[in-house]
């Protein structure tokens, strides 16, 4: 089954956002294989964020995610990377729409509250980065409920 990485960013975490997003990731039908809270250092930040080092905005970025705790999450299902993109929308929130995390609760791309694995690929490395222990290992007793 698939996997990816979910992280509500810091403002996500102040404004008190944890439990809806996690309440939309679980009313989907999407099983919760990884859960913590963290604050990250600078040099984890950046590690994370690699692929984006070159941009004008990186520095901003790296400030935002360690200005505060995070929630790191491991989410299982089918076409879970793909989809839940969906379920947060667009980078900018200006261009998400509404029924998404991003469209719903996000108004600047600096603030956009959600970070989703972009490939499985991705979701493979930064799952390896922020869980190295990799996904706890349960079966959701709705699985037949879930998947036919
Ligand atoms: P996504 O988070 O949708 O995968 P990116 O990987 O392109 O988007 O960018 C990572 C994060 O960097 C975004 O979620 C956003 O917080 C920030 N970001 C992206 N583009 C900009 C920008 N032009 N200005 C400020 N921050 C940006
Ligand atoms: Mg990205």
């Amino acid at each position: 089954m698939e996997h990816t990485f979910i992280m509500i960013k810091p403002d996500g975490v102040q404004r008190g956002l944890v439990g809806e997003i996690i309440s939309r990731f679980e009313k989907k039908g999407f099983s919760l294989k990884g859960l913590k809270l963290i604050s990250v250092e600078r040099s984890f930040a950046e590690k994370h964020y690699e692929d984006l080092s070159a941009k004008p905005f990186f520095h901003g970025l790296v400030e935002y995610i360690i200005s505060g705790p995070v929630v790191a999450m491991i989410w299982e299902g089918k076409n879970v990377v793909v989809t839940g993109r969906k379920i947060i929308g667009a980078t900018n929130p200006s261009d998400s729409a509404p029924g998404t995390i991003r469209g719903d609760y996000a108004v600047e791309i600096g603030r956009n509250v959600i970070h989703g694995s972009d490939s499985v690929e991705s979701a493979r490395k930064e799952i390896a980065l922020w869980f190295p222990d990799g996904p706890v290992n349960w079966q959701s007793s709705l699985h037949p409920w879930i998947y036919e």
